[in-house]
């Protein structure tokens, strides 16, 4: 369990098929073909066809996602940018 630098949500890591620590959501979220999940196998999209939940960025709802990816987790990618 790790806590999110910027704003102290609870937050949890899953790497992406691109071997990348997402940084996500803990509450899972079915897939409603427009936001943007990270699923459990890496898999960034809009929908999956196994996976019924995957996790949201939380660079998508964090309120302090400019000021984490300013401390560089070593993440280039910002909620206003495609993952
Ligand atoms: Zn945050």
């Amino acid at each position: 369990m790790r806590r999110c630098r910027g704003c102290g949500t609870i937050i949890r890591f899953i790497r992406s098929t691109q071997g990348r620590q997402i940084p996500v959501n803990t509450k899972p979220e079915a897939p409603d073909g427009k936001k943007m999940l990270v699923f459990a196998d890496g898999v960034v999209a809009r929908e999956h066809v196994r996976l019924k939940q995957g996790f949201i960025s939380h660079f998508a709802s964090c309120s302090q996602g400019r000021a984490l990816q300013a401390e560089g987790e070593g993440l280039t990618y910002g909620h206003s940018r495609k993952l």
